[in-house]
């Protein structure tokens, strides 16, 4: 679809929610032993995608993510993808991402996201351990990582993520140590290291509530955090955000925009969207959404807006820039913010210097504290 007056620019978001089983932690829009809806599906995103109105806007980044993308057919992801392409008008340079995870992966569905320009893929490769991977319900062992990472690179993708996880029951600094070791020898582009989070409704959250599984203490979570970032810096990748590390222009452009309240479409079940200050999620439960069911939306405040920037901005290692916010929301970061900054900037957690507000290593462990600080 070509509109030469495209001044707008956004992310597409596409969520594929099917996954081979549940994981003990995920609370995610993602379901096992639905493959009879997969077609279903295709076409319900794909209507979704031709009635969007996208007028006007040009897409610089596409981020397929799940679920397990990589569990849907190809020929469905050829035909959804095809799709994609008619109805928005995506950029020749535009950052094209897919998750996936090991074991899943296939040529075929590698020759489909290539045929379709895809130039960056996201695993979740967890943990080295094949007992926590147990522990996790995660159905790949470690082994499959590397034979993943493999058909990755013979299909010609160099850059890719791999995700990994701190602070799960029973696992150690040395299995994190373990893990990175394994991981590096791979040669990603980039690196998410992200701390468990028990949610409640799910059957980790039940093994630790009922002490069958102990997670470490929040100090053994932290040095493990510290242990990959002194791990990755050395390795030559730059923290660029509280849990991203990437080799220097190997930044993910898609979730860059999203901490920069940049605008996004979000297409299929339970996926959420960003446009013209409205924040929206289409149905969450996949029924519903086949359905048709409307999507919810919740139109932004100028008061919601600022504190989102802040929230947001200030996962970035990078910061905020003065200019940026000005641009924004019409005043000035201290402005909007006065004394509050002082506590924070006193206790050595964020600094506000040559126009630029952002989060001090120190701070970047403890960001919700100085959140709490700033909205008091
Ligand atoms: S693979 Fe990912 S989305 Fe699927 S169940 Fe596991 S954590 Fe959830």
């Amino acid at each position: 679809m070509m509109n030469l007056d495209m001044t707008r620019k956004a992310g597409l978001y596409l969520h594929v929610p099917f996954c081979v089983q549940k994981c003990a932690y995920c609370d995610f829009a993602s379901w096992a032993g639905r493959e009879h809806l997969m077609a279903d599906y295709a076409c319900a995103v794909m209507r979704e995608m031709a009635d969007a109105p996208k007028a006007g806007v040009s897409v610089r980044t596409v981020y397929v993510g799940g679920g397990t993308p990589s569990l849907f057919p190809s020929e469905w992801m050829d035909r959804v993808l095809a799709c994609m392409e008619e109805n928005f008008h995506i950029e020749d340079d535009a950052e094209k991402s897919c998750e996936m995870n090991p074991g899943t992966v296939t040529e075929t569905f590698l020759q489909v996201l290539k045929k379709h320009g895809f130039n960056r893929v996201s695993m979740g490769m967890q943990a080295g351990q094949d007992h926590l991977l147990k522990m996790l319900g995660r159905v790949h062992r470690a082994k499959d990582v590397e034979s993943s990472v493999a058909l990755l690179r013979s299909a010609g993708f160099t850059n890719f993520n791999l995700d990994i996880m701190l602070g799960l029951p029973g696992q150690t600094l040395r299995d994190v140590q373990e893990t990175l070791d394994m991981a590096l020898s791979l040669r990603p582009a980039h690196l998410s290291c992200y701390g468990l989070i028990v949610e409640e409704n799910t059957p980790m959250h039940r093994m630790v509530e009922n002490g069958t599984w102990q997670l470490p203490p929040v100090e053994t979570e932290r040095e493990m955090y510290e242990l990959c970032r002194n791990v990755l810096e050395k390795h030559g990748f730059c923290q660029y955000e509280i849990s991203n590390f990437a080799l220097p222009g190997f930044e993910c452009r898609h979730n860059v925009d999203t901490w920069l309240r940049g605008e996004y479409f979000g297409i299929g079940c339970a996926a959420c969207g960003f446009m013209d200050e409205i924040r929206y999620q289409n149905p969450p439960v996949l029924e519903e959404y086949l359905a048709g069911q409307m999507r919810e939306e919740t139109v932004i405040s100028r008061e919601d807006a600022i504190f989102e920037s802040i929230m947001l901005g200030l996962r970035l290692t990078k910061g905020i820039r003065d200019e940026d916010f000005i641009r924004m929301h019409g005043l000035s970061i201290q402005d909007a913010f006065g004394d509050k900054l002082q506590k924070p900037i006193r206790n050595g957690l964020l600094t506000h210097e040559n126009g630029v507000l952002k989060l001090t290593r120190r701070g970047m462990d403890v960001q919700n504290s100085v959140l709490v600080d700033l909205m008091d």
